[in-house]
Parts: C-alpha cells; sequence; structure tokens
C-alpha cells in the first residue's frame, strides 16, 4: 500500500481522508468565536490534518479543509457575518513570517486562501505583509500580540475580502489583519480560520 494511499486522519486505506473520518470532521461543532468565523476546535481530525500540513507538508488535506472552510461559511449567512454570501471580491491570508515559510516550502495559511478562493469562485491577492517577524509558537501572549503587525497593499476600495488563517489562538492575528484591510479601504473584512485553540477550547 502507497503511503499517500492512506486516510491521513486515521491510516486507514483512503484517499486523503477516508469517509468516516470526512463524516466526522465535517459533522464537528462549529466554535463560537468573536475573531472569525472558525469551523471546528483544534481538536481530534481536525488537530491532525493541520499537524499534517504544518509540519509533514501533507498539502493533499488543503484542499478537505478549504472545502469545510466553504461549507462553514455558507452556513452562517443568519449571523449577519455575510450579508450576502455571494458578495465576496476577494480571498488573502495572514501570512506566517518568512523564516517559518523558508523553513517548511509552504504558507498553509496561502495555500488554504488559493483552494478556499477557488471553490468559492474569487480571485486570491497577496494584500497582507508581516511587518513583524515574531513567530507564534512557543511566543508569550505579550510576544504574540506584538508579532502580529500587518500592513496592507493598495487594493480597490468597497471591496469585501476573506482573511485566512489555518488556527485562531487569540484573536488578534486576525484583528490586526482586518484593521490593515479597512485602512486601505476595504469595505468589509470577513476573517475565516479551520480551528479555534483559544483558551474556552482548550479547557475542554
Ligand atoms: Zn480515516
Amino acid at each position: 500500500m502507497l503511503y499517500r494511499q492512506r486516510c491521513e486522519a486515521c491510516g486507514s486505506q483512503a484517499r486523503v481522508l477516508c469517509v468516516k473520518c470526512r463524516t466526522q470532521l465535517f459533522a464537528m461543532a462549529q466554535p463560537e468565536c468573536d475573531a472569525a468565523v472558525v469551523a471546528v476546535a483544534y481538536e481530534g481530525i481536525a488537530r491532525r490534518l493541520i499537524l499534517n500540513l504544518k509540519y509533514r507538508n501533507r498539502r493533499q488535506v488543503v484542499t478537505v479543509l478549504a472545502e469545510l472552510l466553504a461549507q462553514r461559511i455558507y452556513q452562517r449567512p443568519h449571523q449577519g457575518l455575510l450579508s450576502n454570501s455571494t458578495d465576496f471580491d476577494m480571498v488573502t491570508w495572514a501570512p506566517t513570517s518568512t523564516a517559518r515559510v523558508r523553513r517548511r516550502g509552504h504558507d498553509q495559511a496561502e495555500l488554504l486562501a488559493r483552494r478556499l478562493a477557488r471553490v468559492l469562485d474569487v480571485p486570491c491577492r497577496r494584500l497582507l505583509i508581516k511587518v513583524s517577524t515574531n513567530v507564534q509558537t512557543g511566543a508569550s501572549r505579550e510576544q504574540r500580540l506584538r508579532g502580529s503587525v500587518y500592513s496592507a497593499r493598495k487594493m480597490r476600495v468597497n471591496s469585501h475580502v476573506i482573511v485566512v488563517d489555518d488556527v485562531v489562538t487569540t484573536g488578534t492575528t486576525l484583528r490586526c489583519a482586518a484593521d490593515a484591510l479597512h485602512k486601505v479601504g476595504a469595505r468589509q473584512v470577513t476573517c475565516v480560520a479551520v480551528a479555534s485553540a483559544l483558551r474556552h477550547d482548550l479547557r475542554r
């Protein structure tokens, strides 16, 4: 059996994700989050997939995670986050620090954004530049807050932009990204993330 033909979550024979794991993933509860539309909590299958993408370069999981994100985005119009779910103008992402991307060979937030843009049929643009290069893993809360500063490239004003990140920890990263986009004229910014690792989720 080829390694590539294994389910990324349970290891059984399947392409990317077996039916059982896929069903379980899409049935996971959607956590409440002020900062973003978050698909699932950072646990179980979702956590395994994200770790495989981040640290084992298993890019094939991006497709599944982007489909999950799209499903959750369209599920939530009643929350007032999306007045009209078809009015997105573009997708972008909260970039990881350059050194980290270089070490890994890819920016998982960018991969997710590009795939999500294809699913939603809107363009994906590199709009955000990370001003500070502090990494989040192992950094103190104070360092994380200082490390999430973005500036945004000029864009068409009045756009509705989706900003993608893989895991929300404090929500600060996405808030800073949204602020930067508003400053260059975004009409609406919708932050989305695959998983939430906020404190209240970790306590359960
Ligand atoms: Zn499986």
